[in-house]
C-alpha cells in the first residue's frame, strides 16, 4: 500500500474563535488544553500499571498505539503510569503528557482503553504533543452491530473491526450471527445448523447474483463475492463460513482487552429459515419457505421448540460473559401461526389473546430463561408493542414508529437508541449523508426528560449487498465518526466545520491502515451545467494526490479510463463522468456532470416596482401523488408568503407546495442551485428546468445552473412529501458553500397565483 503522510499533531490543533482550545481527535474529547512541547516516545515504553487488572491493557496498546512497544509492570513507576482513580465519571479518563512522560487516570478498564485510543490518534512523527484532557462519555452504550449472516466476514476481519471501533471509543459489539441466510456459530447440541446453515449456492442465492451484477456492471470489485469464503463442498462450489466456539472465545477475549463487551444475537422466533431447513419439525408447517412479508417462523405451540432455544441460548451464555445477549424477535411472520394447530392450542391453553399474544408469550418465556441463567434480554422494539416485561432492553430500530420510544421507556424498558433513519450505514451514501447523522440529536425529540432510561446509542450494519469486508468500510467510514461523536462528545461542542476538517484526516489514516472508506465528494460542478462559449472544468478533489478517472462518452469510468489531472476546457454539450479512487484501487462513487452549451437568459423585469412584494407565494395543496407537475391538480389548502423554499411547521401531512414569484439577480452571471429534499422537488427559472429531483425519493441533493441576466427572472419552485419529508434550496456559492435562499432572493406580485384561503 502506498504511505501516506500528514500532519496530525499540534501544528493542527487550533484555536476557533472564543472556544477552548480543538483537537484534532474523533470523538471531541471534552476538555484538552495544550501545553507546548512534546514528549518522545522511545522504542519501548516503561509502563507502570499498578492495577492489575488493567494488565490486558497491553493488547489494547499494540492494536491502538502501535507506534511503540509498551512493557507493563505492575508500578506506579514508568514513563507512562496508568492507574485507576475514584472520581471520575463511569468510562472516562484523564490524561496528561509532559516532556518527562504520561499519567493517565481513570474511572475503570473502560476509560483505561479510551485514553488509550486517545493517545494512539495523538501520536504523529514518534511524539506527542504535552496537554491535559479530562473527558467522559455522553452515553454508556456506544454500540455498533454488524450482520455476519447474510454475508460472512472471518475472525481476522471481525478484530480489525474491533480495533477500529475501540480506537473511536464504541464499547458495545452486538453480533448479528444467524438471520435466514446464514447461521454463522457453532451450537455443539444442534451440529447441523453450521453444517448445514452456513453455507449456499452463491448462483442461486439472490443477495449473492446482485452482488455480482453490481460487480460486473460497475467495475466495483468491493461488490466481488469474497473468494476466501468460497469452499468446494460435495464437487460444488459453496459460498458461507461460521465461527467455532474457539473463534468466538478468541474474539470475545479480544474485544474484552480492547474494552468491548459483545452482544450476542440470535435472532427467534422470525428469521429463522436456517433453523427450519434443519430441523423442519420446529416449524408450523415443516417447510422452509417465505410467508407474505417474512420468511416462515419458529412454532411457538411447540414444545420442542423451547427446548432448542433454552439448549442453544445455554452455549451462547457459556460463550458470552456479558450480561446482555439479543434475542431479535423482530419481523415475525404470524401468519402461519394462525392456520398451526400448536400455535392455536398455546394462544388457548395460556389464554393469550392472539398471535400477537403468543409472540408476547414466547419472548416472555425467553426472558425468564434468560433472568433464571443471569442474563438481560435485549429485541428490537416490536417487542414493545406485545407487552414484553419490563426487564425486557429494548433497541428502538423503526424509524418510522417513533412512539414506540416513549412507550417502551414508559413501560419501564431500558432503551437503546437505533434508529433505522440514522444510525443504518448501509443505505446509499452522498454529499449530505455523513451530515445528517452528525446534526442529529439522538434524545432531542420524543426522548426529552426520558435520557436516564437511554443506555445509549447503536449504529448497524445489514450485510444483504454487502460481500466484502471493504464494501463494509465503504459504508460505515466516515459515518461511523460521526456515530462516535454522537454517543461521546458532549452536543454542545458541534462544530460541523471542524468535524469535517478532522473526518479527512481519519480518512487518510484509515488509508494507511489498508482500511476502505467512502471517498468524500468530488466537487467543483452541478449535476446539470451551463456556458456561453467555452468552460473551464477543474474538479476539486478531497484529496489532492488522489486519482479521478474520467470519461466523455456517457459510460462509467473505469479502472482502464483516463486519468484527470488537469482541468478541461469543453466547448459543445458533453455529459462528463468523474471517478475517485483510494490509492488501494478502490473506487467511489461516480459523478455525473452535464454540460450544456446555452445563452443568457433575459430577465422579465429590469428592476423592482411597487407592484411587488418581498418574498415568494407559496401554494399549498393535499397531494397524495407522486410528480411535481401534478400538484396543481389536487385540492388546494391556502397560501402563504415565504423569503425562502422550506417547510413551515403549520404544513404538514400529504404536502404539495408551489412557489411562484421573481428571483432578484444582482449581476450577469452563471447561477448555481440546488435542493435537498424527501421527497420530490424542482426549481424552474423562466419557465426553464434547472434543478430536477422530481419523482418519490428519499433525502436527496439535486443542482443545476442558469446564466442569468442582471433583472427579476420568474422563478417557481415545487415539492412534495408523503411522510415527514425535508426540503431546502439555494445558492451554491462558488466557493462550493450551500447558501439557503433568504430574504431579498425574491419578490412576487399580489394575486400572482391562488390567493385565499390564507394559512
Ligand atoms: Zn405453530
Amino acid at each position: 500500500m502506498k504511505h501516506i503522510t500528514f500532519i496530525f499533531t499540534v501544528a493542527a490543533l487550533i484555536c476557533s474563535c472564543g472556544r477552548n482550545i480543538v483537537s484534532d481527535i474523533i470523538p471531541e474529547p471534552s476538555e484538552i488544553h495544550m501545553a507546548g512541547g512534546y514528549f518522545h516516545l522511545p522504542d519501548t515504553l516503561e509502563t507502570g500499571c499498578p492495577d492489575s487488572s488493567f494488565l490486558s491493557l497491553d493488547k489494547a496498546f499494540k492494536a491502538l498505539v502501535p507506534d511503540t512497544e509498551f512493557r507493563l509492570n505492575v508500578s506506579d513507576k514508568g514513563s507512562l503510569t496508568i492507574m485507576k482513580q475514584d472520581g471520575i465519571a463511569e468510562g472516562g479518563y484523564r490524561m496528561k503528557v509532559s516532556r518527562r512522560g504520561i499519567l493517565i487516570e481513570a474511572a475503570d478498564y473502560g476509560g483505561a482503553v479510551s485514553a488509550t485510543a486517545t493517545l494512539g490518534q495523538m501520536v504523529s512523527d514518534g511524539r506527542i504533543p504535552c496537554c491535559t484532557i479530562q473527558d467522559s462519555p455522553r452515553f454508556g452504550w456506544r454500540g455498533f452491530m454488524l450482520d455476519v449472516s447474510r454475508h460472512f466476514f472471518s475472525k481476522e476481519e471481525v478484530m480489525d473491526l474491533l480495533e477500529t471501533m475501540a480506537s473511536y471509543k464504541f464499547n458495545r459489539f452486538h453480533w448479528h450471527l444467524t438471520d435466514d441466510q446464514g447461521w454463522r456459530i457453532e451450537i455443539r447440541k444442534y451440529p447441523e445448523l453450521t453444517d448445514n446453515g452456513a453455507w449456499r449456492d452463491p448462483l442461486a442465492h439472490n443477495h449473492d447474483i446482485i452482488c455480482a451484477r453490481i460487480a460486473e456492471s460497475m467495475e466495483d470489485p468491493s461488490y466481488v463475492l469474497d473468494h476466501s469464503k468460497i469452499v468446494i463442498r460435495d464437487g460444488k462450489e459453496v459460498y458461507g463460513g461460521f465461527y467455532s466456539q474457539e473463534d468466538i472465545r478468541e474474539i470475545v477475549a479480544y474485544a474484552g482487552a480492547l474494552g468491548i463487551e459483545v452482544v450476542p444475537e440470535i435472532d427467534m422466533p422470525g428469521h429463522s429459515l436456517k433453523v427450519v431447513e434443519s430441523y423442519p419439525e420446529l416449524s408450523c408447517g415443516g417447510v422452509a419457505r417465505w410467508g407474505k412479508d417474512f420468511s416462515v417462523p419458529l412454532c411457538p405451540g411447540n414444545d420442542g421448540l423451547l427446548q432448542f432455544a433454552k439448549d442453544v441460548y445455554s452455549e451462547i451464555f457459556s460463550l458470552f460473559p456479558f450480561g446482555y445477549v439479543h434475542i431479535g424477535a423482530d419481523e415475525v411472520e404470524q401468519t402461519h401461526w394462525k392456520t398451526c394447530p400448536k400455535c392455536q392450542a398455546r394462544i388457548k391453553s395460556e389464554g393469550l389473546a392472539d398471535e400477537n399474544g403468543l409472540q408476547a408469550w414466547f419472548v416472555k418465556e425467553m426472558q425468564g430463561f434468560f433472568a433464571a441463567n443471569g442474563k438481560k434480554l435485549i429485541g428490537w422494539d416490536e417487542i414493545v408493542s406485545g407487552g414484553a416485561p419490563s426487564e425486557a432492553t429494548v433497541m428502538w430500530w423503526r424509524g418510522w414508529r417513533p412512539d414506540t420510544r416513549a412507550t417502551a421507556v414508559e413501560n419501564g424498558h431500558e432503551l437503546i437508541v437505533s434508529s433505522s433513519e440514522f444510525l443504518y450505514l448501509g443505505g446509499e451514501q452522498d454529499r449530505n449523508s455523513l451530515m445528517k447523522v452528525y446534526n442529529w440529536d439522538p434524545v432531542a425529540d420524543g426522548l426529552a426528560g426520558l435520557e436516564d432510561k437511554v443506555l445509549g446509542i447503536q449504529a448497524h450494519l445489514w450485510a444483504e449487498t454487502v460481500p466484502t469486508f471493504a464494501n463494509a468500510c465503504n459504508r460505515i467510514f466516515p459515518r461511523l465518526f460521526a456515530v462516535s461523536e454522537l454517543a461521546w462528545s458532549d452536543p454542545a461542542q458541534k462544530d460541523a466545520g471542524h468535524f469535517n476538517r478532522r473526518v479527512l484526516l481519519h480518512l487518510r489514516k484509515l488509508e494507511e491502515k489498508g482500511m476502505n472508506y467512502r471517498i468524500p465528494d468530488l466537487s467543483g460542478f452541478c449535476d446539470v451545467n451551463v456556458f456561453a462559449d467555452s468552460v473551464r472544468i477543474d474538479v476539486e478533489k478531497p484529496f489532492e494526490d488522489m486519482t479521478v478517472r474520467y470519461t466523455a462518452d456517457g459510460t462509467i469510468p473505469r479502472s482502464s479510463s483516463p486519468i484527470y489531472d488537469s482541468p478541461l476546457t469543453i466547448s459543445s454539450n458533453t455529459t462528463l463522468h468523474f471517478r475517485p479512487y483510494t490509492s488501494d484501487g478502490m473506487p467511489g462513487d461516480i459523478f455525473r456532470a452535464e454540460y450544456r452549451k446555452t445563452s443568457y437568459m433575459e430577465p422579465c423585469m429590469e428592476t423592482d416596482t411597487d407592484a411587488l412584494k418581498s418574498g415568494l407565494k407559496a401554494d399549498w395543496y393535499e397531494f397524495r401523488g407522486e410528480a411535481c407537475d401534478s400538484i396543481t391538480h389536487v385540492p388546494f389548502n391556502g397560501s402563504y408568503v415565504t423569503e425562502g423554499v422550506y417547510i413551515p411547521e403549520e404544513v404538514k401531512g400529504n404536502i404539495g407546495l408551489v412557489f411562484t414569484g421573481y428571483i432578484n439577480i444582482p449581476e450577469d452571471g452563471i447561477y448555481s442551485f440546488y435542493t435537498y429534499s424527501d421527497d420530490g422537488s424542482y426549481i424552474r427559472i423562466n419557465g426553464e428546468m434547472i434543478v430536477d429531483s422530481d419523482g418519490p425519493h428519499s433525502r436527496m441533493e439535486r443542482s443545476g445552473q442558469a446564466a442569468l441576466k442582471k433583472g427579476l427572472h420568474a422563478f417557481e419552485a415545487r415539492y412534495f412529501d408523503h411522510s415527514g419529508g425535508i426540503l431546502e434550496a439555494g445558492f451554491i456559492m462558488p466557493d462550493g458553500r450551500r447558501r439557503l435562499f433568504e430574504a431579498g432572493d425574491f419578490l412576487h406580485t399580489e394575486g400572482q397565483s391562488k390567493t385565499s384561503p390564507e394559512i
